[in-house]
This record gives structure tokens, C-alpha cells and sequence, in this order.
């Protein structure tokens, strides 16, 4: 059977590599790289609904039996379960966590963030009352700020009581040379260096205090992912990653592991490639229509995953008369009927448009308005399924991986 997975995000990598895993002939094709890269390189299942969650998969469980509209309803917490323990799987040590709870870790400004998942290099950045930080940064690093994150953090009073000590401090080394102003990706590739590490430990030593647990930028290596214990040895203190702005270190790490995974298990992976259509027989789509140098490309398929995420990603579009469309198959969108798309407050309540999406059945089959199957083999998983504001409710892994083990689930089962 020959699945064409369109999009390389974290839902279609894993759709992809799934039923590959499976025996499965797959093309993965996409326009560009996924949103892996922006995030923080942590599975968020459930972190808020609308107050801050703490067993993530039992909020699952609530929203899919109690909101038919949320992309958790059809997906169930089975999917979601399933998904995160595969990615898991297939990122070896790079992920520890349970869907059970979430942690709280330090963002970029210095505030707690829910996540269920997190990457080894920033479990020591779980906070706990009377826990002693040191926040610190190299000066040529322009987007990490230990005063705004040790004083944001230090006022925080923390869910079960009590506060951290946070203290700033910084030190000098460039990424390269004389650098004046080094990107986290270059510090990150220089980190894979053990020479480097050692250079850069020596600076940060000096400044820790006994008992102190240092955070760091989150750039403690690219595709050495022990270069962060080897640093804490050198240390000699317990350090954790703290995330930057994007792009991110610990999403692009993510990110290559699956890609190159991709590549190694013979999925045939097809970039910069945007998918314009599809050829539909007999209410099945046979082939897509993507665009590559100089002519089109006909790709056949007997099952098609639509993974091209939502608004921020091209895969829906807001024209200027506030109409809303699915980019490639003019799909049925749900969520649309609201009085305006957007509003102006955009610190406030979060745009409604960003809840319009397709609509699924179980085995992520898009639905009509009648509830039927638009055409019998198109899946969709991810952030193009309708119903979730998956930035504010810090859920969008989730609904990706759940999404991801349904839909594969389905075609591997033999979906009608
Ligand atoms: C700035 C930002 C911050 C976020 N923060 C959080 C957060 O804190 N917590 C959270 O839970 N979620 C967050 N999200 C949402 C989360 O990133 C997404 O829910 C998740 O990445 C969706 O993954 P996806 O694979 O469905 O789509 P994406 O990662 O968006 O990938 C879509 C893929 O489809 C491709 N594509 C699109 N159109 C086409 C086409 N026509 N042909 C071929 N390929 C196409 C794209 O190139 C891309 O590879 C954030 C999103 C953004 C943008």
C-alpha cells in the first residue's frame, strides 16, 4: 500500500515513520520544515483548560467524553497515550516524562510553562520551594536574559507553596572567534565540541555558589545530545536548559533525529515540494499534484495523510473578504461561523479563528457536513483538525502524536 504523507512536522514525520515501521510504502512530501523548530522540544499534552492542568491524559479524558467539538474527542486518550509513548520510542533517551503529570519549567521571560515530556538537559529546572538558581548567559548571546528570568522567577509563588532563590549572573565567551553577537545555534554547535565545552565551563564555574542549580541557554549542544552532562561535570553543579526564543535547540534536535529517522527506514522524503491538489476517483483521492522545479509532480496514492498544520503554516488561508479555505483540497472547515475571524486585543482572549480546522471521525477520516467521509482515503492529523487553541492550551504535541497513531492506525487496519 502506498501512503503520500503531505507535511514534516512533528504529525507527519510520525504519521510517516509509523507506517513505515509497519511495511508500509510512504512518501512524505512537503513545502518546508514543520513547526518542531519553533517549539521547545517538549510534549505538551494538556497544559491549561483554562486553568493550569496537572494530570494532562485525565484532562484528555475529560475533554474527549465531555467536548465533541475538541480534535481530543475523535482522537481519545488511548491515541494520545499511544503516540507519546512512540515518539518516545524513537527518541531513545531524548525525552522523559509522563502523560500523568506535568512539570513546570522556567520559559525565556522567566514564568512556569506546563509541559509532560522534557528532554533530560532540563529536568534539573523543575522548580521546587527553596530550590537555589543561578541564571546565567554569555554576553554575545543576545536573546537570553538572566535578570528579567531570575527576578520574574524568584516572585513566583510556586503551586504548592514557597518560592526559588534565582539570582542572575553572566560571563564572556564568544561562539566563534571574536563574535560579538553569536546565535544559540552557533553556540550550540560549538558545544558539541568537547574542547569548547571545557573553555565554556570554566567561565560558568567560578560564578556557582554551593548548592546552586545553574540554568543556562537552551543551546547545551546540537547533535551531541550528552554534550549538557558532560558540561555539568565540568561544572561540577546540577545545570538545566532554558528555552530561547525561536527557533529552538531543543526542537531542532527533535526534529533532525526524526528526519534523518525518516530518511534511514526508506520513507522517500520529498522537501520544498508544495502539495497544489489531488486527482479524486470514486470519492478517492488516486494521486496529489506537487510542484517542484520546473514541472509538477503526480504522486499516487491509495491513502493520503494531511499533515500541513493550520494558519501559521499555510495549510488554511484568510482572504481579504474574511473567508477561510484548506488550501489544497478546498476541504469543508468547521469553527467558521463566528462573527469576525480576529479581534484587535492580541493580548487578550485568543483569536477565534485560530479554532477553525477540518473535522474527523476515529480514524481521522475529514467529515462533511453530513458527518460522511469527504473522500475515504484522506486522513488528517495535527494542527489542521478543528477545535483547539493549541498555543493557549499548550496541547498541540498531543493532538499532533494522537492524531498521528489514529490516523496510521487506520490505514494499517484497513480503513474502508
Ligand atoms: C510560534 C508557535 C508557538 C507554539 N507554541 C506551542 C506551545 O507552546 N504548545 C503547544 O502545544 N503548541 C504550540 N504551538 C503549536 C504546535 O507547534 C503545533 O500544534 C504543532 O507543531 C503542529 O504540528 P503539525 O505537524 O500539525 O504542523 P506543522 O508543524 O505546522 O507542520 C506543517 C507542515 O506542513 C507543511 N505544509 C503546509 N502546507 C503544505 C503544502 N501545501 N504542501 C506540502 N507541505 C505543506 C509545512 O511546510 C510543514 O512541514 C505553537 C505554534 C507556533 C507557530
Amino acid at each position: 500500500m502506498k501512503t503520500v504523507v503531505i507535511g514534516a512536522g512533528i504529525a507527519g514525520l510520525v504519521t510517516a515513520i509509523r507506517l513505515r515501521d509497519a511495511g508500509q510504502d510512504v512518501t512524505l512530501v512537503t513545502k518546508g520544515i514543520g513547526g518542531l523548530q519553533l517549539g521547545q522540544g517538549t510534549v505538551d499534552v494538556f497544559g491549561y483548560s483554562p486553568d493550569r492542568v496537572d494530570n494532562p491524559i485525565a484532562e484528555v479524558e475529560k475533554v474527549s467524553s465531555s467536548d465533541p467539538a475538541h480534535p481530543y474527542a475523535p482522537i481519545g486518550a488511548d491515541a494520545v497515550r499511544a503516540g507519546v509513548d512512540y515518539l518516545a520510542s524513537l527518541l531513545g533517551g531524548l525525552l522523559e516524562g509522563s502523560v500523568e503529570k506535568n512539570y513546570l519549567l522556567p520559559t525565556a521571560v522567566g514564568a512556569l510553562r506546563p509541559t509532560s515530556y522534557i528532554q533530560p538537559s532540563m529536568t534539573n529546572g523543575v522548580c521546587e520551594a527553596g530550590k537555589k538558581l543561578l541564571i546565567a548567559g554569555p554576553r554575545q548571546l543576545k536573546d537570553f536574559y538572566p535578570q528579567l528570568i531570575a527576578g520574574n522567577l524568584a516572585r513566583t509563588d510556586l503551586p504548592d507553596g514557597g518560592r526559588v532563590e534565582a539570582r542572575p549572573g553572566s560571563f564572556s565567551i564568544p561562539a566563534r572567534g571574536t563574535e560579538a553577537d553569536s546565535s544559540a545555534l552557533r553556540y550550540a554547535q560549538a558545544l558539541d565540541q568537547p574542547e569548547y565545552r571545557r573553555q565554556f565551563a570554566a567561565q560558568i564555574k567560578p560564578l556557582v555558589k554551593e548548592g546552586e542549580t545553574v540554568g543556562l541557554p537552551a543551546m547545551l549542544g546540537l547533535n551531541n545530545h550528552d554534550a549538557w552532562r558532560d558540561l555539568q561535570d565540568l561544572i561540577g553543579a546540577p545545570i538545566f536548559e532554558i528555552p530561547l526564543p525561536p527557533p529552538g535547540i531543543p526542537g531542532m534536535r527533535i526534529n533532525q533525529v526524526l528526519v534523518d529517522m525518516a530518511k534511514e527506514k526508506r520513507v522517500k522524503v520529498i522537501l520544498g515540494s508544495p502539495v497544489t491538489a489531488g486527482t479524486v476517483e470514486n470519492g478517492r483521492i488516486v494521486s496529489v499534484t506537487a510542484a517542484s522545479a520546473g514541472h509538477d509532480m503526480v504522486i499516487p496514492a491509495d491513502h493520503v495523510v494531511l499533515a500541513t498544520g493550520g494558519f501559521e503554516s499555510g495549510a488554511l488561508e484568510l482572504d481579504s473578504y474574511g473567508l477561510m479555505s484548506e488550501t489544497i483540497f478546498n476541504l469543508p472547515l468547521v469553527g467558521t461561523d463566528i462573527p469576525e475571524p480576529t479581534h484587535g486585543d492580541y493580548w487578550g482572549d485568543p483569536q477565534p479563528m485560530f479554532r477553525v480546522g477540518v473535522k474527523v471521525d476515529s480514524d481521522m477520516r475529514v467529515l462533511d457536513a453530513s458527518g460522511d467521509p469527504v473522500y475515504a482515503n484522506l486522513h488528517a492529523t495535527g494542527g489542521i483538525l478543528a477545535g483547539a487553541i493549541r498555543w493557549t492550551e499548550k496541547n498541540g504535541e498531543g493532538i499532533a502524536l494522537g492524531s498521528a497513531m489514529a490516523a496510521a492506525d487506520a490505514i494499517l487496519g484497513g480503513s474502508k
